[in-house]
């Protein structure tokens, strides 16, 4: 049997349920196909900017925040080129303060936001992807399929359509998060956000809503192996801020991710776009991935409507979403520099020497 819609959008996370939500609202037909069935799983990402504040107002989403699931977060504390640590205070942001998520609860909401605006949500694999002169056919598993005029991909780092449609995803270094959450010790009162560099790349740790405590060190992919084999252990009792807060018996489950920042090659092509970490992927350094997904849901949305109204061509929006993404990207990748660039004190080791090369490369 084959349904037809005015866009099917790959991947619900925060980008999907933004763009579906967005069209929905203005009265398109959507479908959100995402391939896992249950949102129930504990993932890395939790820490919402203030800047978020006035994007999930404009999308008339920030009564989400107004529930117990979520921490607000007053400053950052971070440990970066000399020893001592410097304060980021929200309580300066004329946005107020952030967020420490609970992301399986978040990325939930959004998903109900977009269903009580009609979004059809069909959790089922994708099995095949046509292109047609004036439509895409979207075949899912149990035989049935779907058409639609617009296809976003909003599938994540994989980005598993783009590239399927002749995309190509290019990585700007080889960032990896080895990262646990922890039971912390009853001393444990701390609730500030902390970053603190090392020879081998950053830590970062903050108390989590529902009170863990989240380790996660960001370094090369050479050093996994090394950080699996008991170095992550070490690097973390090494430190001059993170070590008072390891609790004393500590055996932790350690899960290794990609982190570094990624784009795609292109951002779009002939009626489909990428949003989110599909298109733009961020250090987390950056706290940006969350931001830039729901800020992309918004901007594929409003464009997508425009086309589907006569407003714009679909080559008009190809061109003014992957304008407004190349812009998102130099500003983002000018800081990163910056950033790494100003850890002077571990120029000889293998992370520091790695990053600050490849970034300036990038940057050029
Ligand atoms: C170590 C680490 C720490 C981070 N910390 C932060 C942070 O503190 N703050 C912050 O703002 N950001 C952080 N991020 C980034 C943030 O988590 C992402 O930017 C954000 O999740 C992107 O949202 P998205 O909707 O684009 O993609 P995702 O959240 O990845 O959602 C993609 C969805 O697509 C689905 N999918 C994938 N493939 C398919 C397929 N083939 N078919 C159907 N569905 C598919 C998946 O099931 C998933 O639901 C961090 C990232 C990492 C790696």
């Amino acid at each position: 049997m084959t349904k037809d819609f005015d866009v099917v959008i790959i991947g619900g996370g925060p980008a999907g349920a933004v763009a579906a939500r967005e069209l929905a609202k203005n009265g398109r037909r959507v479908a959100l196909l995402d391939k896992q069935k249950e949102r129930s799983r504990q993932r890395i990402g939790e820490s919402l900017p203030p800047a978020a504040r006035p994007l999930l107002r404009r999308l008339g989403l920030l009564e989400l925040m107004n529930c117990d699931a979520h921490r607000p977060a007053f400053a950052n504390f971070s440990s970066w080129g000399h020893g001592a640590l410097d304060v980021h205070d929200f309580l300066q942001d004329p946005n107020g303060h952030g967020w420490h998520l609970d992301r399986v609860r978040f990325d939930a909401d959004l998903v109900k936001a977009a269903l009580d605006q009609g979004v059809v949500l069909i959790t089922r694999e994708v099995s095949r992807v046509e292109e047609k002169e004036l439509e895409f056919v979207v075949s899912i598993s149990g035989g049935e399929s779907l058409k639609a005029r617009w296809l976003i991909d909003a599938s994540g780092r994989s980005a598993a359509f783009a590239r399927k449609l002749g995309a190509v995803r290019v990585r700007d270094d080889r960032l990896m998060a080895i990262y646990a959450w922890v039971q912390p010790s009853s001393r444990d009162r701390d609730a500030r956000t902390l970053i603190e560099t090392c020879a081998d790349g950053w830590w970062y740790s903050s108390r989590l809503p529902d009170s863990s405590r989240l380790f996660s060190l960001h370094t090369d992919r050479a050093l996994v192996k090394e950080g699996l084999d008991g170095k992550w252990l070490e690097s973390l009792r090494g430190t001059r801020h993170l070590k008072s807060l390891v609790p004393r018996k500590f055996s932790p489950e350690l899960h290794v991710v990609e982190a570094g920042g990624s784009r795609l090659s292109q951002f779009g092509g002939k009626r489909w776009l990428a949003a989110g970490d599909a298109a733009l992927a961020f250090d987390p350094l950056s706290s940006q991935g969350l931001f830039n997904a729901l800020y992309s849901g918004m901007k594929v949305s409003e464009l997508i409507l425009k086309e589907l109204a006569g407003e714009i061509s679909t080559e008009e929006v190809v061109e003014q979403y992957s304008s407004r993404l190349e812009e998102i990207r130099a500003i983002y990748l000018a800081r990163q520099t910056l950033y790494y660039g100003s850890e002077k004190r571990w120029e000889d080791s293998q992370f520091w020497n790695e990053q600050n090369r490849n970034l300036k490369a990038v940057a050029i």
